[in-house]
């Protein structure tokens, strides 16, 4: 019998579970299809939405703004393709997620904390990579081998069922916002969100500065944070160095940066 390590490749690839990622073009298990993961964003979007405080109404202009920033975002991503939306919630709580399939939400608590646009850029632009880089579908795909089992999961790819084993997985529904994703995938929505910031003409230090801001507020053990953005989302100094390190491999200064 095949090490479980190499087993499970063999099985993807048999059966054409595998591909390039399309952000970061690695080879990966790909189970969820993008017909998936933009089903299941459409279909939990409107629930989560509801659940995290509804839709920002006080002034709409805010969630127009928001939608214009993220679509420039969006349009300079790896996937421009996947449907993506913005909102603002009428939520107090600092907060941000990303949904599979290009659904994003933004609290109105992060919002107001925020200093220009371009640190406005920043949390979106690592939100769209979190949707781009397949990172919830992953997560899905890891809870649906953990309750099916390899051998479980790999019958019901062959008997073309996998989509009942993906849904059976305990990461959907509320899991989907309140998932921490692992440190690489943190420091990769770092990466190319910087990536995507400078193609859509915004000063991509903002990412620094922000992630300073969160250290610092983390110091301060705000709740708020604490049981928001930094739940799923730990600020720290090696996120501020590796913003850094990136932002110093484009040339200075955006078009559209400050407001
Ligand atoms: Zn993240």
């Amino acid at each position: 019998m095949l090490p479980r390590k190499l087993f499970l490749p063999c099985i993807l690839l048999v059966l054409g579970g595998c591909g390039a990622n399309p952000v970061t073009g690695k080879n990966e298990m790909q189970i969820v299809s993008e017909q998936q993961e933009i089903e299941i964003g459409n279909e939990y979007y409107p629930y989560l939405k509801q659940l995290e405080g509804g839709d920002y109404v006080a002034d709409p202009s805010v969630s127009e703004y928001v939608s214009k920033v993220g679509m420039k975002l969006a349009t300079a991503s790896d996937r421009p393709q996947l449907p993506f939306e913005f909102s603002v919630l009428d939520n107090t709580v600092p907060n941000a997620w990303a949904l599979p399939g290009g659904k994003i939400s933004i609290n109105i608590g992060l919002l107001v904390n925020l200093e220009n646009e371009a640190e406005l850029a920043a949390v979106l632009a690592h939100e769209i990579v979190h949707s781009a880089a397949r990172h919830g579908a992953q997560s899905m795909q890891r809870d649906a081998l953990l309750q099916t089992g390899l051998m479980g999961l790999s019958q019901a790819v062959e008997g073309g069922a996998y989509e009942g084993a993906i849904m059976q997985g305990a990461n959907i529904g509320v899991g989907l916002i309140t998932t921490k994703y692992s440190r690489s995938a943190e420091l990769e929505a770092d990466k190319y969100g910087i990536k995507y910031m400078q193609k859509a003409g915004y000063e991509p230090e903002a990412s620094v500065t922000l992630q300073q801001m969160f250290v610092e507020l983390e110091r301060q053990r705000n709740v708020s944070w604490m049981d928001g953005l930094f739940a799923t989302h730990p600020p720290s100094e090696e996120r501020v160095r590796a913003n850094e390190a990136t932002v110093a491999q484009y040339p200075q200064g955006g078009c559209s940066g400050s407001s």
